[in-house]
C-alpha cells in the first residue's frame, strides 16, 4: 500500500506555554502511523528541547516567532524548527553534551544531546542575528 505523505506547519510565538502546544501538535501528527509509545515520547521530547531552546535562548527576554513544520515520508518523520532569534556563535560547540550559555539558571546543556539520542539525525544551521534551524528525522517502525 503507498504510504501518505502527510505534511504541517505551525507558526506560534516563543510563550513557555507553547512548549506543551508543539509537544501536542506533533504527538497529533503522528498519531494516525500508530507510533509506539517509545516513538511518541522520543519524538515529543526532542521537539520540546529544539521549542524550548528557541524560547530560552533565541528569543531570551523578547517574544518571536517559531516555525514547526512535520512531514511523513518514506522511513519515517522529518521535523524542522525554525527561530529567528539571535542565532548560535559555534554550533559544534553548542552541540558538545553539557555546553550550556546560561549555567547559572539551572540549564544542563543537555538539549542537543537529547534530540540525537531520541532522533536518528540532528542537523543544525545557525547565523548570528539572522536565527536557528533544526531539522530532525526519526524512523517510525510503520513507515519502514
Ligand atoms: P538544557 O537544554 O539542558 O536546558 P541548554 O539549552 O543550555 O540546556 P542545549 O539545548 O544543548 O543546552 O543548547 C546548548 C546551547 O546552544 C545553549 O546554551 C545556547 O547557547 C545555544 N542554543 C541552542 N539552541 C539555540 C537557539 N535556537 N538559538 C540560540 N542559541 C541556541
Ligand atoms: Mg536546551
Amino acid at each position: 500500500m503507498k504510504k501518505t505523505k502527510n505534511e504541517m506547519k505551525l507558526i506560534f510565538p516563543s510563550l513557555s506555554e507553547n512548549e506543551r502546544l508543539a509537544r501536542i501538535a506533533v504527538g497529533g501528527f503522528i498519531s494516525a502511523e500508530n507510533p509506539t509509545v517509545a516513538e511518541l515520547n522520543e519524538l515529543k521530547t526532542a521537539v520540546s528541547e529544539a521549542v524550548t531552546n528557541c524560547i530560552v535562548h533565541a528569543y531570551r527576554d523578547t517574544v518571536g516567532l517559531i516555525e514547526l513544520t512535520a512531514r511523513l515520508s518514506d522511513g519515517g518523520v522529518y521535523i524542522k524548527i525554525r527561530d529567528k532569534g539571535c542565532g548560535i556563535e559555534d554550533v559544534e560547540r553548542a552541540m558538545e553534551p553539557l555546553y550550556t550559555t546560561l549555567a547559572d539558571e539551572e540549564r544542563s546543556g543537555l538539549g542537543f544531546s537529547v534530540m540525537e539520542s531520541f532522533t536518528d539525525s540532528v542537523s543544525v544551521k545557525s547565523r548570528l542575528g539572522i536565527g536557528t534551524t533544526v531539522v530532525m528525522k526519526k524512523k517510525l517502525r510503520s513507515r519502514i
